[in-house]
């Protein structure tokens, strides 16, 4: 049996990816072993069988032992514990959901769906770098499947809305506090139906700007507001979220960079869970019609959810409400645009802790479990 070492598991991609890894019985099939940077000696979680206490996330005898390693701990960790197991010696097969080593030439982003060609490529070269994708860009490509397949984007503009809990655990639980606090400031007034609206409002106001709101991990109100930046700031005046939507979308895809273009704005909105995206799209082809353009997309693999562009079934199941702990992947307001012929619109929205983040790597594990037995 494989001993996997798995660290992270406690924050949100980590709690998500053993939520599934237990759903699928996927830990009968391997040794596991929990790790803790902040608890060493704890309990670890439930699988089913005795794994013993957390061991120390930073103890590389211990953790070169091990045929693989699963981290969803985030690039510090990555960049402090791999380069020192790989100089030891260390040649097991190192499964990440963090951003550090994607664009590495020694790591494959993976997507299986999409991208297993180019896994098992990997696998016989010798890869052992196995690194999942940004979540949006998983879900985009996981979306537009169809389109990719038939070649038919020339480029691909991607305004975004991105929940709370693809920042982390410490922001799901931020943006839970801000929506109370708001609450909180109004609530007599709430409970009052003849109070006034613009005293409602003044409230909740004064309470955003109020120094106590609490924001110390978005660094600004999310609850009753957007914020239009995520990750770091390029020199081009990118986000760094919106640079990976291009460089990792061609990568994953095998192509050189920028065969396809994807650029747009990233923005975090006060969602809990599912990240959305409106997506305007150049084909290659002005003679397709809608209805060919949804057979496409909606044919492409067996998660796409093809949503007709209704309000009634829009409200039902194109939201982050309704996608949420699910593998769909809902892809509907297909439209035509003024611009011409060839442009199109639609907007996506699956969750981005599933197929966005433990899927791929679960998956992946999965790949690994099969070929070493
Ligand atoms: P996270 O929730 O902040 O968890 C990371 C680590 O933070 C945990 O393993 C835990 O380590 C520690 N931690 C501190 N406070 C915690 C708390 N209150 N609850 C739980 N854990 C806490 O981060 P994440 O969102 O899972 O992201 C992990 C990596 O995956 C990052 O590199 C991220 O960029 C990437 N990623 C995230 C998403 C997403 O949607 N969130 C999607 C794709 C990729 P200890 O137990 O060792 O203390």
């Amino acid at each position: 049996m494989m001993k996997v070492g798995f660290i992270g598991w406690r924050g949100m991609v980590g709690s998500v990816l053993m939520e599934r890894m237990r759903a699928e019985s996927d830990f009968n099939a391997i040794s596991p072993v929990f790790f803790s940077t902040s608890s060493v000696g704890g309990e670890s979680p439930y699988v089913g069988k005795d794994v013993g206490v957390l061991q120390d996330a930073y103890e590389c005898k211990l953790l070169a032992s091990l045929d693989c390693i699963v981290t969803t701990q985030g690039s510090d960790y990555t960049k402090e514990v791999l380069p020192k197991l790989r100089s030891a010696g260390w040649n097991g097969y190192w499964l990440d959901a963090s951003s550090g080593l994607r664009m590495d030439d020694d790591a494959i982003i993976v997507l299986d769906p999409i991208n297993r060609q180019l896994i098992e490529q990997g696998l016989s070269s010798g890869i052992k770098n196995y690194v999942g994708g940004n979540c949006t860009v998983s879900l985009m490509l996981l979306g537009l499947d169809g389109l990719f397949k038939a070649d038919l984007i020339e480029w691909i503009s991607s305004m975004t809305y991105q929940a709370a809990s693809g920042a982390g655990a410490n922001n799901i639980r931020e943006l839970l506090k801000q929506s109370g606090a708001l609450y909180a400031a109004a609530k007599d007034l709430l409970d009052d139906k003849n109070a006034s609206i613009l005293d409602i409002d003044y409230r909740v106001t004064q309470e955003l700007h109020s120094a106590n709101f609490p924001q110390q991990y978005f660094g600004a109100p999310l609850a009753g507001s957007v914020i239009p930046w995520i990750d770091a700031g390029l020199e081009n005046g990118q986000t760094k979220e919106e640079w990976k939507g291009g460089v990792e979308a061609n990568k994953i895809l095998g192509y050189t960079p920028d065969t396809v273009k994807v650029d747009g704005t990233c923005v975090r909105v006060g969602v809990l869970r599912s990240h959305s995206q409106a997506l305007t799209i150049k084909l290659k082809r002005s003679d397709l019609s809608l209805a060919e353009i949804e057979q496409i997309i909606a044919k492409a693999n067996p998660w796409v959810k093809f949503v007709a562009n209704n309000k009634a079934d829009t409200l039902r199941e194109l939201t982050p409400a309704s996608v949420s702990g699910t593998l769909d992947i809902a892809v509907g307001r297909l439209k035509s645009l003024k611009f011409g012929p060839e442009y199109i619109s639609l907007f996506t929205v699956g969750d981005q802790l599933l197929w966005g983040a433990a899927e791929p790597l679960r998956r992946m594990l999965n790949i690994l479990v099969e070929k070493h037995a």
